[in-house]
């Protein structure tokens, strides 16, 4: 996971400038240059929300966008849920992976060393997977927690994107640390360099304004790079008892600014094909 880390005793201006001029490799003032013409944003869902995900079909085909879809706990797929993810992927959408357990993976690869974890993680939601017909691709860190020793198993084990989580506010015992614009976070926009370990810019319930993201929209636009995003329940209204969600408005806030912006629609697991 990536955010600007200031301690909680850290309060003071200086320190905390200082902090978060060390960390502007992450959150570097402009954004990256990608290829002229290929700016788009590549959008993405974690968990297991399938039926609220499906529900929101007919937003997706308003502005003929598409999303990868990171489900974890494969085991408990039942036959109803898998007829709406092969219909999402048949719409263009990609499934994607988010472990069987949903566990820390370096804490998993500590206890175990890899072949713990491919065997406690990987493996047995692959299996439920592929005998549900899916060939994930494509990767998201479970919590964002992951180490370059955990990208490597993931990279042999044949996934071609790692996606970590990236977070452009933080809030300590209720005040809020800082925010930081996404249009600075250079690490949530894709370059189409090839790379396969990426970050998203979370997008759930008062993560980020509808006036951030439209900014963010236009600097992947006018830069050529896509931005990624990601959230996890759709939401109709505020999150009650610490659920994890984005509000659906604000989802469709950014779907208009992207169609607006003619930005294309890309996939995790193509991000790194286009040339
Ligand atoms: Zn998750």
């Amino acid at each position: 996971m990536k955010y600007i880390k200031i301690a909680s005793n850290a309060l003071n201006g200086l320190r905390g400038l200082l902090l978060v001029a060390i960390t502007g490799a992450f959150f570097g003032c402009g954004s990256p240059s990608g290829q002229s013409g290929a700016g788009g944003i590549a959008i993405s869902f974690d968990d297991h929300f399938i039926k609220e995900w499906y529900e929101l079909r007919p937003l997706f085909q308003k502005y003929n966008a598409k999303a990868t879809f990171f489900i974890t706990c494969p085991d408990s797929l039942n036959a109803e849920e898998v007829a709406m993810l092969k219909q999402l992927e048949k719409e263009g959408h990609e499934i994607g992976f988010h472990g069987t357990v949903h566990a820390k993976s370096t804490e998993l690869m500590d206890a175990g060393g890899p072949k713990g974890y491919i065997e406690t993680e990987i493996e047995p939601g692959l299996r439920h997977m592929h005998a549900a017909g899916f060939k994930p691709t494509s990767y998201a860190h479970p919590g964002g927690n992951h180490n370059d020793r955990v990208d490597s198993v993931l990279l042999a084990q044949g996934f071609t994107t790692l996606r970590d989580v990236a977070i452009s506010r933080r809030k300590f015992k209720g005040f809020q640390l800082y925010a930081w614009p996404p249009r600075w976070m250079s690490a949530v926009y894709y370059t189409f360099n090839g790379e396969q370990k990426v970050d998203a810019l979370m997008i759930d319930y008062d993560e980020v304004t509808e006036e951030e993201i439209a900014e963010a929209i236009l600097e992947a636009k006018e830069n050529g790079t896509a931005l990624m995003v990601f959230g996890h329940e759709p939401l109709y209204s505020a999150p009650q008892n610490g659920r994890y969600g984005f509000n659906v408005s604000f989802l469709a806030a950014v779907l208009r600014e992207a169609d607006k912006q003619r930005l294309k629609f890309y996939t995790m697991s193509e991000l790194p094909e286009v040339k």
